[in-house]
C-alpha cells in the first residue's frame, strides 16, 4: 500500500499513512495516478511501428519510461492508410530520450 501524498510504502494491514494521515492505495491504483499526473511529451514521431518500438527499446535500456502511441492518421489529406506513431516519455527525460534518439538515428 502506498500513500498518494509523501509515496512512503507501508505494509497491507496499515490503511491510513501516519504521516500525512490520507487513505492508503494500492500499488495498481498509484501507477496509475502517477501516469495521470505525469507530463508526458512527445520526443519523436514515425510512421514505423518497427522503428518505434526499436526507440523504446532503447530508452527502456536507459531506464527512460516510453509510451508507444498509434494515432491513425485518417484526418490527413494523404492516400493510404499512413499511420503517426508518437513516442512518449516524461518530461524530465525528455532531454536525455532526444539525445539517444538523436545517437541511434545517426548510427
Ligand atoms: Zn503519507
Amino acid at each position: 500500500m502506498i500513500c498518494p501524498k509523501c509515496e512512503n510504502e507501508y505494509a497491507n494491514n496499515v490503511e491510513i499513512c501516519p504521516i500525512c494521515l490520507q487513505e492508503l492505495i494500492s500499488e495498481d491504483a498509484f501507477e496509475l495516478l502517477f501516469l495521470r499526473k505525469t507530463n508526458w511529451v512527445v520526443v519523436y514521431i514515425t510512421s514505423e511501428i518497427i522503428q518505434a518500438t526499436m526507440i523504446k527499446d532503447i530508452l527502456e535500456n536507459e531506464g527512460i519510461n516510453a509510451i508507444i502511441l498509434n494515432e491513425q492518421s485518417s484526418s490527413f489529406p494523404i492516400p493510404g492508410d499512413l499511420s503517426i506513431i508518437k513516442i512518449k516519455v516524461r518530461e524530465e527525460d525528455s532531454d536525455n530520450a532526444m539525445k539517444l534518439i538523436d545517437q541511434m538515428i545517426n548510427e
